[in-house]
């Protein structure tokens, strides 16, 4: 009797032991998920599960340093995004745009920076030797004109615009100056249907957005308008 009382009081400090040591654990990890959770929100764009442009930017240069030349910056704009939010909703626009986000995830795969820069406004830095920029662009192209089902069994057309830059034409890896560049190459093809690679005369370019004239000599890969 005596042994089984001790016994019972071994267990019982024991399992004491135990659940005093673990509350602050468990306080711990709760703290630490909850962290976690805010801080991915912070980097996250809650729309479309996309780096918000912070985060981007970080991962992005990362990359660029880590693969040179071989790095590639897209930027991608959805063509009259205006008129699929007045036609259709709010809320098939922003199908529309956790899908752009979900095929630049799966063009690019899961080493690249994808992020949302705003708006209809999205970017990719990823790692794509000058061989096969070409045919992977062209297929970025098919992918984002795609036609997307909404969940009442609509479908809607959509057309983006690409424009990517790289650091062997443009002369340097600055994320800031290839953007540029890349974006300036976007609005060069701004709804022709096809990607528009930047010339050393897009890293150039001045304005804001380069929203200028298209220029000779210029590489357009995709759709015809
Ligand atoms: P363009 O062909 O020249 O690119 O013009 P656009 O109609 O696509 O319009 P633009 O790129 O100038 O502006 C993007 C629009 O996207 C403006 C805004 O009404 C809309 N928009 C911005 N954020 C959201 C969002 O989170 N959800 C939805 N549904 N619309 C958004
Ligand atoms: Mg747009």
């Amino acid at each position: 009797m005596d042994s089984v009382l001790r016994t019972q009081g071994r267990i019982g400090s024991r399992t004491l032991l135990i659940t005093t040591a673990a509350l602050p654990l468990t306080g711990w990890t709760v703290h630490a998920l909850a962290l976690h959770r805010k801080l991915s929100a912070t980097r996250m764009d809650p729309l479309t599960g996309l780096l918000r442009r912070d985060a981007y930017t970080a991962h992005a240069r990362r990359l660029l340093a880590r693969h040179g030349d071989d790095t590639t910056a897209v930027m991608v704009d959805a063509d009259k995004f205006k008129e699929i939010n007045d036609g259709l909703g709010h809320a098939a626009g922003d199908t529309v745009l956790a899908s752009i986000a979900a095929r630049l995830t799966a063009w690019a795969g899961p080493r690249a920076a994808v992020g949302r820069l705003g708006g209809d406004e999205f970017a990719v830095v990823l790692d794509l030797p000058a061989e096969h920029r070409e045919q992977r662009l062209e297929q970025l192209v098919r992918m984002l004109y795609t036609p997307v089902a909404l969940d009442d069994g609509r479908t809607v057309d959509l057309a983006a615009s690409v424009g990517a830059a790289t650091p062997d034409v443009i002369g340097a890896r600055d994320l800031t100056r290839l953007q540029r560049a890349a974006d300036a190459a976007l609005y060069d093809g701004k709804h022709s249907g096809r990607a528009v690679l930047a010339t050393a005369a897009h890293a150039a370019t001045p304005s804001v957005n380069g929203r200028r004239a298209g220029r000779p000599g210029t590489a357009m890969w995709g759709r015809a308008a």
